[in-house]
């Protein structure tokens, strides 16, 4: 009798995980081919002492902070000066109404986008210590943000402690770890915070990966399938020297980024 129930038990379990594959295989599939551009543009972007970023990559949303507060009440700014990207803006404002239904409030934003003479200024100002050259900076992206608190470091700060925690659930991912020096290039930046978007920084956030550990990962593999927030995503990564032809599934959401490395990624909701 228990032989029956456990083989009854095993079928259904084999069967949900053989139907999981068979409802992303299965699907419709088309071909659509992306522009060249798209390789140096995109929220997976990387960019790093490496790969610095190319002219199709330098951001076209970017607003000045004061202008746009209404989109993050509550945040405080270092200088009124501050540039950011309306996309990351708009992210970071439910970021910071969440914190602070946790009683998370004493947010300061210390710098966002950068343009490259901004750039070239701070590198000359701090030294190769401090600063990156103008183009291998993410600021010059527009995809990320250093953000502060006034209660103290970010390393200590409760601020600090939260996003470290939750900042995944919104698209952002702690982009220079403690750990993760050897391949950032970067020493520990408990401030600097970057947005990938979801799916992809709640898989980096559970994978333990930085983004370059995570590009690396797509290169290799070419797939990664998820379930985030009870959305199913299938992440397929192409290499650009096979051709700009990409496979999506029609009528479903689907989001295109280049990797700057050569590779292009498509991320499909099912
Ligand atoms: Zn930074």
């Amino acid at each position: 009798m228990k032989k029956w129930l456990f083989l009854i038990i095993s079928l259904i379990v084999i069967g949900f995980f053989v139907f999981e594959d068979i409802e992303f295989a299965e699907v419709p599939r088309m071909e659509v081919a992306v522009e060249k551009d798209q390789l140096y543009r995109g929220e997976l972007v990387l960019v790093n002492g490496e790969f610095p970023i190319s002219k199709q990559g330098l951001p076209n949303d970017i607003v000045l902070l004061e202008d746009y507060q209404s989109m993050a009440p509550g945040l405080q700014m270092v200088d009124p000066s501050i540039l950011i990207s309306r996309n990351l803006l708009q992210n970071l404002g439910l970021m910071i109404k969440d914190a602070e239904k946790d009683g998370i409030d004493h947010f300061i934003i210390n710098s966002a986008y950068r343009n490259l003479d901004k750039q070239a200024e701070l590198y000359e100002e701090m030294g190769a210590e401090y600063a990156l050259p103008a183009g291998y900076s993410e600021h010059n992206l527009g995809l990320s943000v250093d953000i502060g608190s006034t209660e103290g470091s970010m390393d200590t700060a409760a601020e600090g402690r939260w996003l470290e925690q939750n900042a995944w659930k919104y698209g952002f991912i702690l982009r220079y770890p403690s750990n993760k020096q050897e391949i950032t290039g970067i020493q520990y930046e408990p401030w600097h915070f970057r947005f990938v978007g979801l799916p992809h920084s709640a898989i980096m956030y559970k994978e333990d990966w930085v983004l370059e550990e995570y590009l690396a990962y797509l290169r290799e593999h070419t797939q990664y399938k998820t379930t985030v927030q009870g959305n199913k995503y299938e992440i397929t990564y192409y290499k650009a020297a096979d051709g700009l032809d990409i496979s999506i599934i029609p009528e479903q959401p689907y989001q295109v980024s280049g990797d700057n490395m050569g590779g292009v990624i498509v991320t499909v909701e099912l």
